[in-house]
């Protein structure tokens, strides 16, 4: 059944059919071209719905890595990196043209792929994709320096120079979503990308980079080269002509990462875990902090870094809160992602769908009340059921970590010192909802709580104009907004003597 000619993308595959057309063969894309690995090495990718090979897919290792770091580093050097501002800002708004154009091909794609709801990848990934791609394609001829006034004799001011190769790598969780977070910021600035997507998940990457070469971004400008972490990621942190690595994942790979990076002092931003806390108080509007707290658990199946996977309710509200949490969570649609009313889809892979269930276990054994869910959904396909744990203690270890999965804990307090001493408790430090009335009370609580975003009466929204990160083990550095652009750039002074030769200041070299 496997295609073993390359086939490319835009042969018009009807993804939606695979099973009919049996596993296609997708290869890299490298200095515009799509070519098989060095190696001759294919993987396959599936669909976690079903468990069915849906494509194999070239696997790039330290060889094609550098080929693409060389092809990215000409087109640095080359056309685009000498384009306009204003003409490079006009090719990302073709592609996200292209991108809306063929939307739906992506959305169906990405839930194949990823076992995302497909109307979940509708409503929130793609417009996500399409409002980072525009709003950095304005910032595109906007990235100015500044003339600072220093003394009589100078003129002097910066000027905000593209780092030059970027390498992107991206989990699983939102392969479109966070891999435009890192490739639209990147070539707004004038810096041109090796995305390295993960390998569960390859497909919209390859598809991405397909358009953009189609909108006109010149070859080598976005290299696309699935592979393993192991492998191919390690090798784009460790190449030597790699400028920048800009990373979403766990933890102990961004720890890595941030060792690797060191050997050559690569600039390096990581969006890492989290273990969020979800806080309501007893003057919240219940309903709709109940809404909200299945949304910010259930969502993607749990499969977020910001999830709100501690729900910490005040211990009056405890018993009202939990019987209409489990009662809602209970309702929610889980199955076909490619149906439009699910509201929940598998977990990405089978190693994931484990890691969930041994977690499940974990806090049975700790001594957690399992309120509902805690199994696996049918026999088929990656689905764990909504999963809610009671009367969970802050030190238990389904409290502590995290599990990224459809998991809640639910955790009562008695008071605000009581409250904040659990929501900071943890090595994360990503985000935090606070559900209340009391103005005094959320303007202490927002003072006084870890995290790098914080959600009031509400919980998850996320907007590409707001830096996004964390501390500690969540992250280093921010990305969106102004702050990739910070990311993606390197101030340069340029100081012009202006007073007469014969005052010259430079016989007082500072260094
Ligand atoms: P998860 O455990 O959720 O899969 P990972 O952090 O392992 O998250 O993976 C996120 C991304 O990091 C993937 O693209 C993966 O291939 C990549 N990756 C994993 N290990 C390494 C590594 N040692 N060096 C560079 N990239 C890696």
């Amino acid at each position: 059944m496997y295609s073993t000619s390359y086939m490319s993308l835009n042969d018009a595959i009807d993804w939606t059919s695979i099973a009919a057309v049996g596993p296609t063969a997708q290869d890299l894309l490298i200095g515009g071209k799509r070519v098989p690995a060095i190696s001759g090495r294919y993987f396959e990718t599936l669909d976690p719905a079903t468990e069915q090979v849906i494509a194999r897919v070239a696997e790039a290792d330290a060889a094609d890595i550098d080929l693409a770091v060389r092809s990215a580093r000409q087109a640095f050097d080359g056309e685009w990196g000498r384009m306009r501002p204003s003409e490079r800002g006009q090719a990302l708004l073709r592609w996200a043209d292209l991108i809306r154009r063929n939307a739906e091909e992506l959305v169906e794609l990405e839930s194949l792929n990823s076992g995302k709801p497909v109307a979940s990848i509708r409503r929130q990934d793609l417009p996500a994709v399409l409002d980072t791609l525009t709003y950095y394609a304005g910032w595109a001829d906007k990235i100015s320096g500044q003339v600072i006034p220093t003394r009589s004799d100078a003129l002097t001011y910066t000027v905000r120079e593209a780092v030059g190769v970027v390498g992107a790598i991206v989990p699983w969780n939102f392969p479109l979503m966070i891999g435009m977070w890192k490739i639209a910021p990147a070539l707004a600035c004038g810096c041109t990308v090796v995305l390295k997507p993960a390998e569960l998940t390859p497909l919209t990457a390859l598809r991405l980079g397909e358009l953009a070469l189609e909108a006109g971004i010149p070859a080598g400008v976005l290299n696309v080269v699935p592979g393993f972490g192991k492998t191919a990621g390690a090798a784009l942190v460790n190449h030597p002509d790699v400028d920048k690595v800009t990373f979403t994942g766990s933890p102990n790979v961004g720890r890595t990462i941030l060792q690797s990076a060191a050997v050559n002092f690569k600039r390096v931003t990581l969006e890492l875990g989290g273990k969020s806390a979800n806080i309501i108080f007893p003057d919240a509007n219940l309903e709709q902090a109940v809404k909200a707290a299945c949304a910010g658990i259930f969502f993607n199946s749990g499969q977020v870094c910001s999830a709100g996977s501690r729900i910490l309710v005040h211990q009056d509200i405890y018993n009202e809160f939990l019987e209409k949490f489990a009662a809602r969570a209970s309702t929610m649609r889980i199955g076909d992602p490619r149906d439009e009313s699910t509201a929940m889809g598998p977990l990405v892979s089978a190693a994931q769908m484990n890691r969930v269930l041994e977690y499940v276990a974990v806090g049975v054994n700790e001594g957690a009340r399992l309120v509902t869910g805690g199994t696996r959904h049918g026999k088929s396909g990656y689905f764990v059921k909504p999963t809610i744990f009671a009367d969970v203690k802050h030190e238990m270890r389904i409290a502590q970590e995290e599990i990224f999965g459809p998991v809640a804990v639910v955790i009562p307090f008695k008071d605000e010192e009581d409250a904040l001493r659990i929501a900071n408790g943890t090595s994360y430090s990503l985000a935090a909802g606070v559900w209340s009335a009391d103005m005094g009370r959320i303007h202490r609580f927002t003072r006084s709580l870890k995290a790098g975003t914080i959600w009031v009466n509400t919980y998850g929204p996320t907007d590409v104009r707001l830096p996004w990160g964390g501390n500690r083990e969540s992250g280093f550095g921010r990305e969106h907004g102004e702050a990739a652009i910070d990311n993606f750039t390197e101030p340069k002074v340029v100081w012009i003597h202006t007073g007469p030769p014969t005052q010259n200041a430079s016989a007082a070299p500072l260094n």
